[in-house]
């Protein structure tokens, strides 16, 4: 089943402003999942409790495939930031905080810390920067089961970023993880950050709730209202439910005509979305950032889905919010661990797809040439796991990979796979990259 794979979102509404346009930056971060249990041992029982209980053998510094990220890792990616662009207009920041580990290894307070620790360091390194946050389904306990109401988690990590957070938006994060704030304090530019948890199959909490903590209604009504005064947003998503899914869709459809793009994390990997209107012209990107963990999923029927530790800064026209352009860094993590390897830029969307820019019809466009062109489907599939897997996509690796970019519809990606013969095949899709589900939606309104 794969599904919408979106979790933490990010959305932009911009209004079609006159002004010049001028570039801006921002960072987004996700997927950290600190596991202060990391240690460089001998024993590779010993190493980490994130391994799923597979034998770390040759555990480094900065971490291991096998394993959520040591403090040096989660530090190294923040200072990496600070050297590469010390003064981005904002951080995006989606969350997914703690390790991946059974739930009686954690508590209430440890993923409160956890949140604190990861906080604390942003905020160090990056003291005047404005930071959009958003919970990931991890940044719970128990995992995944973030409420439709008041609870501690929410309101004391409203505490925690209350630096970062309006008055306003305190009040609403406090009752359902959500909120919305003017971009930058800039009247016409808005940001909507959307708690997708409570649309995640894994969360009974929210199962047959209708709307949870009255999410959706409060997003179309900040987006009709939007849209009414000429305004654009992007935003980004986890892996929701059918009805859910079906829901956000409709919300997207309904409002493409405000929504800039998305942005978010979950997947570890790095992937986009496509959204179509009716009559199949693109109308909207979600884009999928990697995760600094390079964890290897311990899901089922996945062979070896680790990543290298990847950040991202988007560019993007300050009237209009739209994304000019992304550029991915990372961490190669068998050469960071064997002699002091950096963070170093793995690609530049414009010039490794040959877009002008990152709007809705280049990526198209990108999709397209994935699909038909092997060079760029090796290069998509190389980026996907950041330069960790670099073996050969075959035909229905091109069909996961093409028809999850394509279809974000659970039924038309069933067809989409069928049409692209794979479905017969036995294989296990992309999803197991999906991990956390958490989404926070960016907006600027006018
Ligand atoms: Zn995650």
């Amino acid at each position: 089943m794969f599904a919408i794979r979106t979790s933490h979102v990010l959305c932009f509404i911009f209004s079609c402003s006159q002004s010049l346009a001028s570039l801006g930056n921002f960072w987004h971060i996700t997927d950290l999942h600190w596991d202060p249990t990391y240690k460089v041992t001998d024993n590779p029982e010993q190493v980490c409790a994130s391994n799923g209980a597979r034998p770390v053998t040759n555990a480094g510094k900065f971490g291991d495939y096998l394993c959520d990220s040591p403090w040096d890792l989660i530090n190294s990616s923040i200072y990496a930031m600070k050297d590469i662009l010390p003064d981005p207009d904002f951080i995006v920041w989606t969350g997914d905080d703690t390790p991946h580990v059974p739930n009686e290894q954690l508590s209430e307070e440890e993923v409160l810390s956890i949140i604190g620790n990861l906080t604390h360091i942003i905020k160090l390194v990056f003291p005047g920067t404005k930071v959009y946050s958003a919970l990931g389904n991890h940044d719970y306990h128990p995992k995944s089961q973030l409420p439709p109401e008041q609870n501690n988690i929410y309101a004391r990590t409203a505490q925690l970023w209350q630096d970062w957070l309006e008055p306003e938006s305190r009040l609403t994060f406090r009752t359902g993880g959500y909120y919305t704030e003017e971009l930058l304090n800039r009247t016409g530019y808005r940001v909507l950050v959307l708690n997708t948890n409570l649309y995640y199959d894994q969360n009974k909490l929210t199962e047959s709730v209708e709307d949870p903590a009255g999410q959706f209604s409060w997003a179309n009504q900040i987006l009709t209202s939007a849209a009414r005064n000429n305004e654009k947003k992007k935003r980004n998503k986890p892996w929701f439910r059918s009805n859910f899914n079906r829901r956000y869709l409709e919300l997207i459809q309904r409002h493409h005509g405000v929504i800039a793009g998305q942005f978010f994390g979950h997947h570890h990997t790095d992937s986009f979305r496509m959204f179509y209107s009716s009559n199949g012209s693109p109308t909207s990107v979600m884009f999928l950032t990697p995760g600094v963990t390079p964890w290897k999923t311990t899901l089922p029927g996945v062979t070896d889905g680790a990543n290298n530790p990847g950040i991202r800064v988007f560019e993007y026209d300050t009237s209009t919010l739209l994304v000019q352009d992304m550029v991915t860094y990372y961490l190669n993590l068998t050469r960071a661990n064997a002699a002091r390897g950096r963070w170093e830029k793995e690609y530049r969307l414009s010039e490794a797809f040959q877009v002008p820019d990152a709007s809705p019809s280049s990526m198209h466009r990108v999709l397209g040439r994935v699909a038909a062109d092997r060079c760029h489907l090796q290069r998509y599939y190389d980026y996907n796991s950041v330069s960790y897997d670099l073996s050969a996509c075959d035909a229905a690796c091109r069909a996961d990979h093409v028809c999850a970019i394509r279809e974000v519809d659970f039924a038309r990606y069933e067809r989409c796979l069928e049409r692209e013969g794979a479905a017969a095949l036995s294989h296990t899709p992309m999803t197991p990259l999906l991990l956390s589900a958490a989404f926070s939606l960016l907006l600027a309104s006018y």
